[in-house]
């Protein structure tokens, strides 16, 4: 049936109506204004919820979320998003408010299910979603289903590491994915460059801190320091997902998030680099594929917890 999807981000809160063919209507969107803690945040999400709910029933209201959070019980731990929040049980706040179902998924495995379900993931088992954006999540469907683990925790692909004496992580360790090719990452290693002189990424930038999107002009552009920055991003991603590959052996894995945005530049140099670091049985067993839900990804995959395959 007819169902609501909401995503909550660390900047935007985005909700709608999702009909059982993935399209979107009534959507909604505020600033989700975390700094101003848990009560104010999910009285926004429930001002979204209202908007888009109308006069009909709808079966159920799926949120996703910034994790840590255990999609069971719909408890929110504490994720670095959301400041202020400590065992927040959201799922039944909502459940309480709106006298409707709901489901509380991590944000990255929503999207995951998403791209399954309806986007460029479709008929793909397993499949392997990533999305490379300020931080990198991922989510598997194994055997048609989302694959949560013992505690629901499972998917922090961005937690693997992939260089033992890397950066630090937000996360408190060394090395992860996330640490060393996030957006976040490739915008370190631009402002690095700038301050040691390079005056292409400080152009493209007009004179603030370097974005990812800048590093990658700039690479487009042929600047050497640029390509070195993009060719290392792609390194640990191809280490990252040949790791991953070689522990499923994916029939697809879908990449999404800000950064897959330069895919122009991405993709082709990442196929290679993948193919590179695999055993070779695993030649030609997968592809590698652009998301294609885009910025609907987290609210079409918060609906669809609702679709009866996810559980
Ligand atoms: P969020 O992390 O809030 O989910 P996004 O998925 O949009 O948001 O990811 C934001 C990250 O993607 C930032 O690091 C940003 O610099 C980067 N980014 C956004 N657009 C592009 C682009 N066209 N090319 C490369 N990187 C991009
Ligand atoms: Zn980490």
């Amino acid at each position: 049936g007819r169902c609501i999807g909401v995503d909550v981000g660390g900047t935007k809160i985005a909700a709608a109506r999702v009909e059982p063919d993935g399209s979107l209507s009534r959507r909604f969107r505020t600033d989700t204004r975390a700094a101003e803690g848990p009560a104010s945040v999910i009285e926004r999400i429930c001002q979204g919820i209202e908007q888009v709910m109308g006069e009909e029933s709808v079966e159920g209201i799926g949120i996703a979320c910034p994790g840590p959070l255990n999609a069971r019980t719909g408890v929110v731990l504490s994720p670095p998003n959301l400041p202020g929040w400590d065992r927040v049980p959201l799922k039944d706040r909502l459940e309480e408010r709106f006298g409707v179902p709901v489901r509380v998924e991590n944000d990255a495995n929503a999207a995951a299910w998403g791209e399954y379900l309806m986007g460029a993931g479709r008929g793909a088992d397993p499949m392997i979603y990533i999305t490379v954006s300020t931080g990198i999540g991922g989510g598997m469907v194994l055997d048609g289903r989302l694959y949560r683990g013992a505690d629901t925790y499972a998917g922090e692909i961005g937690h693997t590491i992939v260089d033992p004496g890397g950066a630090p992580c937000g996360c408190g360790r060394r090395g992860c994915l996330e640490a060393m090719a996030s957006g976040t990452a490739i915008a370190r290693a631009g402002a690095e460059v700038v301050r040691k002189g390079n005056r292409r990424i400080r152009e493209l930038s007009g004179g603030s801190a370097p974005r990812a999107e800048h590093v990658f002009a700039a690479c487009r552009e042929g600047d050497e320091d640029a390509s070195r920055i993009i060719s290392e991003t792609v390194r640990y991603l191809a280490i990252g997902i040949s790791n991953i590959i070689h522990l499923f052996n994916p029939r697809a894995i879908v990449i999404g998030g800000g950064v897959a945005s330069a895919g122009d530049v991405l993709f082709p140099s990442l196929r290679e680099r993948v193919r590179a670091c695999l055993m070779p049985s695993f030649a030609g067993t997968f592809e590698l594929l652009p998301a294609k839900l885009g910025e609907d990804a987290g609210v079409i995959g918060a609906a669809a917890l609702w679709a009866k395959r996810s559980e």
